[in-house]
């Protein structure tokens, strides 16, 4: 849907702004294994929370999102998915070890 997309100086995104979020929100993954920060598995899982409401909300026609916060969900569930892959890999890779 193109009103969903960011449009950028006249160039729609290809992808939705949620999406576009969640992009922006993996960006931080590496920022997590350079820096070793090991931060709670339940924050990943908590972080994700915000973009199901409004994603859940919207479908179930209580009310209606927005671009912008569509995509500050989506970064904020980008990172709590960004968390969790770092937490879970680490932790599969202390088993291994
Ligand atoms: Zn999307």
């Amino acid at each position: 849907m193109k009103s969903r997309s960011l449009t950028i100086m006249g160039y729609t995104l290809p992808l939705c702004a949620r999406c576009t979020g969640i992009l922006a929100g993996y960006l931080l993954f590496p920022i997590l294994l350079i820096t070793g920060w090991n931060l709670p598995l339940w924050l990943g899982i908590l972080l994700n929370f915000p973009m199901i409401i409004d994603g859940w909300t919207q479908k179930k026609k209580y009310r209606m999102s927005n671009n912008t916060l569509r995509f500050v969900t989506g970064i904020v569930c980008g990172f709590g998915q960004s968390i969790i892959i770092v937490g879970v890999s680490g932790g599969i890779i202390s088993f291994v070890e």
